[in-house]
């Protein structure tokens, strides 16, 4: 019986070469439709091979940990927003406490606080702030969660929400536009 499958793999195999000159010189007379292919392509080998295409990154990784730490800063940089949440997260994958905060979580919690601080009201780039800390079995989930400056942030430390508040019984009084 004929398999057009199995055909069309068997000519592709003996016929590598031709193939891919013939790729080539396509490519060089349509060089828009390279980026699209490409993307397209690749696209479908990563969602069809879901646990090779993870192994394949990881190989990747621990073979090329500059490269990597390189492409991560990159990264941070374009999406600082995001950025700011992995630190948290990682902490709470290394603490084995639920984790199901994500971004559009996050923003919907900043927008919610009006994008101050809960503590002393200040705008500007807020940090994850952890009610219940990670290190005391706190979950990093939405109710667990509310935006903090990073500077309270860091004085709270550990300090579960309410008694930090107690230590800085001003709290939101002390707002500095
Ligand atoms: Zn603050």
């Amino acid at each position: 019986m004929f398999d057009a499958k199995e055909y069309r793999r068997r000519y592709y195999a003996s016929h590598k070469e031709a193939a891919y000159k013939a790729y080539r010189e396509w490519i060089a007379v349509h060089p828009e439709k390279r980026r699209e292919y490409d993307q397209r392509y690749s696209r479908t080998c990563t969602l069809s091979h879901p646990e090779k295409n993870r192994e394949k990154n990881r190989r990747w990784r621990l073979a090329h940990p500059e490269a990597n730490r390189e492409r991560l800063r990159q990264w941070d940089k374009l999406h600082p927003e995001s950025a700011r949440l992995r630190g948290p997260r990682r902490r709470a994958h290394l603490a084995s406490v639920v984790a199901t905060l994500t971004h559009s979580d996050w923003l919907e919690l900043c927008w919610q606080h009006q994008m101050a601080c809960v503590y002393c009201g200040v705008f500007g780039p807020l940090t994850i702030d952890h009610i219940i800390p990670i290190s005391k079995g706190g979950p990093h989930i939405k109710e667990n969660i509310v935006p903090a400056c990073r500077s309270c942030n860091s004085r709270k430390g550990n300090k579960p929400e309410a008694q930090f508040k107690r230590a800085n019984p001003k709290g939101k009084e002390r707002k500095v536009n």
